[in-house]
This record gives C-alpha cells, sequence and structure tokens, in this order.
C-alpha cells in the first residue's frame, strides 16, 4: 500500500474500527482489533521489515527495522491498536480538512454538532494546517492510530532511506490499551531492547515519564437490617456508613479539585443496600511517599468506622495496580534529555508533563524496558470532538527519526 502521506495512511487506520470493550473475558477484548492487526501486519512485511510476526491469538504485531550503524541501543517504538469505547459506535468516518481555515466544523449537519475553536482553542494553533476530524457519531481513534501511524512512517521511512543512521529499532502494535490490557501478553523476547517509547499523547512536544502510583479498595460495609417499624437502637443503615466512611476522607483529594502532580481519592461505584454496602475506591499519587500515606489514610478510614460501629463493620481489599515510572527513566535521563534535545532542534517546543493516570510504558519500565510516552498530534481524546492534526504528525515523524538518529550519533 502506498500512501500520498502520513494523513492518507492516518485515514485508512482510522476507518478499521477497533474498539475495545471493557469487561470482555475474550483476548484480544474485540475481534474488530485483528482487521488492524492484518493490516499493519502485511505492510510491515510490504515495506521489507524483519522478524515481522503478528500474534494472531493475542493480537500482537512486531518488527524490527535492522540497523543500519554499529554500536547503537536498540529502541522500542510502541502503540495501541484499539480505541476508547467513550462514544459507542460501530463505524468511524474520518474526514480530512485542508488547509483548515480557523472556523467552526459542522461534524454533523444531522445531529447539529459542531467542533468549535471557541470550546476548543487548540484549534486555532491549527489555522492554515490539514487536520482530520470525525462525523460526529464516534470518536477519531486518533488515541492511537495516530501514534501507528506515526511509527508505520517512520519504519517506512528508515527502511527506505539508509543515510539516517540507526541502530536496530524494535516495532511492536498492542491490543486493549484501553481497557487496560495493553502489555498483558506482550512477549518481550520479541520486543526486547534497551528502552523504548509509547507514541500515544496529545500534541507534538509533549513527554512524559511521570505517571501515578495506583492501587484499588473494595470495602465491603455491613449493616443490620429490621423492620423500618421497629429499628431504633436496632437498625445499621449500611448505605449511610459508607456515606460516613467516605467523609472520612480527605474531602478536596478528588479529581475534580485536582490537577498536575496532586493526588486523588476517587470513589468509582457503589452499592448498597440497609444490610450491606460495597464502595470501589482508586487511590492515585505520583509521589510515593504521599502514596503509601492514602493508602494509610484508607486503613485509617476503615479503622475507624470499626472502632465507632464494631469490629468487622468494614473491610477492606486494597491492591496495588502501578506504579509511577519516573523512577525507573531517571536513572537513564538520556531518554528524555535526548528527545528533549531533538525537539528543540527541530523547534518544537517541549513539554514535560506528568501523566495523571498510568501508560503501557509505564508497566514495561517496571518489566525493564524504561519507556516514557511521547505525542501524536491528536487532541480531544476518548470523544466525538476528536480530531488530529496532519502538520503535527509530520513533524513528530521527523522527530521520531532524530530522536532515534542521536543515539547512533551518539554511539
Ligand atoms: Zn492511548
Amino acid at each position: 500500500m502506498k500512501y500520498k502521506d502520513i494523513g492518507e495512511r492516518f485515514i485508512r487506520y482510522a476507518g478499521i474500527f477497533t474498539q475495545s470493550e471493557d469487561g470482555a473475558d475474550t483476548t484480544p477484548s474485540s475481534d474488530v482489533q485483528r482487521d488492524l492487526a492484518e493490516v499493519l501486519y502485511e505492510e510491515l512485511k510490504e515495506m521489507g521489515a524483519e522478524n515481522v510476526f503478528y500474534d494472531k491469538e493475542r493480537c500482537y504485531v512486531y518488527g524490527t527495522i535492522p540497523a543500519n550503524h554499529e554500536g547503537a541501543p536498540v529502541i522500542g517504538l510502541m502503540a495501541h491498536m484499539d480505541t476508547s469505547n467513550a462514544v459507542r459506535s460501530t463505524a468511524v468516518n474520518p474526514r480530512r480538512i485542508n488547509d483548515y481555515d480557523g472556523g467552526d466544523i459542522v461534524l454533523s449537519e444531522d445531529l447539529s454538532i459542531v467542533l468549535s475553536p471557541s470550546e476548543y482553542p487548540s484549534l486555532l494553533r491549527q489555522k492554515g494546517c490539514d487536520i482530520v476530524v470525525t462525523d460526529g457519531t464516534s470518536v477519531l481513534g486518533g488515541d492511537d492510530k495516530a501514534g501507528v501511524a506515526a511509527i508505520m512512517e517512520v519504519a517506512d521511512l528508515l527502511l527506505k532511506d539508509p543515510s539516517v543512521r540507526h541502530g536496530e529499532i524494535k516495532i511492536c502494535f498492542t491490543p486493549d490499551e484501553e481497557v487496560g490490557n495493553g502489555v498483558m501478553n506482550l512477549d518481550y523476547d520479541r520486543f526486547r531492547c534497551d528502552f523504548g517509547y509509547t507514541i500515544d499523547g496529545g500534541t507534538v512536544g509533549e513527554i512524559s515519564y511521570e505517571n501515578f502510583n495506583a492501587a484499588g479498595a473494595r470495602i465491603n460495609i455491613k449493616g443490620v437490617s429490621c423492620h423500618p417499624g421497629e429499628g431504633k437502637g436496632i437498625m445499621v443503615n449500611a448505605i449511610l456508613l459508607a456515606g460516613e466512611l467516605n467523609s472520612y476522607l480527605p474531602q478536596d483529594d478528588v479529581p475534580e479539585k485536582t490537577e498536575g502532580y496532586e493526588g486523588f481519592f476517587l470513589l468509582m461505584g457503589m452499592n448498597g443496600s440497609v444490610d450491606n454496602a460495597e464502595m470501589d475506591y482508586i487511590i492515585r499519587d505520583h509521589d510515593r511517599e504521599m502514596f503509601l500515606k492514602r493508602k494509610e489514610m484508607m486503613e485509617k478510614a476503615v479503622e475507624r468506622l470499626n472502632e465507632k460501629y464494631g469490629a468487622g463493620t468494614a473491610e477492606l481489599f486494597m491492591k496495588d495496580s502501578y506504579y509511577n515510572m519516573r523512577e525507573k527513566v531517571e536513572p537513564c535521563r538520556q531518554i528524555v534529555d535526548k528527545a528533549v534535545e531533538a525537539m528543540e532542534e527541530l523547534g518544537i517546543k517541549p513539554i514535560v508533563e506528568p501523566i495523571r493516570g498510568g501508560t503501557d510504558g509505564c508497566q514495561i519500565s517496571f518489566k525493564g524496558i524504561p519507556c516514557p510516552n511521547l505525542g501524536t498530534g491528536g487532541y480531544n481524546f476518548h470523544g466525538r470532538y476528536e480530531y488530529v492534526s496532519i502538520n503535527e504528525m509530520k513533524k513528530n515523524v521527523e522527530l521520531i527519526c532524530r530522536i532515534i538518529n542521536k543515539f547512533a550519533e551518539q554511539g
């Protein structure tokens, strides 16, 4: 397949519907992800990549771009093929707008859905650029097909143009990132590299190597139910206890009141009756000490409820989910520094920002492959107002090549 530019490539991938499904008990969570995997597999082979492998059962695509320069580190590039199901749909119809005029964009006439720079000021920076938008009925899936397209372009370019010096490059496309299982079945032997980058962020120039430390907490609360007419001194309403327990936690440490490096407790779900209640929290903090402290606060809140209403009233089950990759990336700072240098050389403003979430890179960082995240040129992810900038995607391809080249030049 020949593409005129990365925009055309992106539109082809975005048009392949690959929504993943929460709570599915299959791997991958949806069969449609294989439709894109197959295309990428064929294209990588056609380009002349080596060790191209499609793990059809688990839905991973691997490939290698052989080194043309001795002594450079092996660098991994990773992006995910699935898209968010935040907007339920069955198809994606990407639309390219060349030389965007900076005005309102009617995504759907019928549904009166308009993408406007007055609501999304980032659009103003795209004036005169080529962008891709949705038809208003689905996400675009720039998260993360803008990353997939960038890696495919980089591969194509490096395989075609021997003048760019580089070490060995390992490529991997993963399924199910959006449902938290992106690297669950990753074959680390096929993706053996010294360090890597996930290409899964927003604007080009973004680089993130700090994510949350994360834990989940389930609390089961026992109440005492009886006939309401005879409740005095007997009834203990588990739902009200749940509310009381929540009031023991710092009330301003919630997602809606925090940003940057501020951590939080989020009550994700609650189920209850007078007789019993269940609460599901997630706990997040970038700072390891604060993270431990937050888990302690949760323990104390449960203890306090038990002291007041009797032992065994509330039971806590807490489990760590993932940790901040910073501790794995910091010892090899050049992974970040070289990327920042490359940005500066290309006139891209580096934006080093903590991620208020986790990434697949954070999980593989703890498996020995430090892996920060780079931008893609996509905006407004997980919604119908999502769009990507083709100009930024082109810049991103240049950036990734430059980073790779810098590591080869340094030897
Ligand atoms: Zn993503």
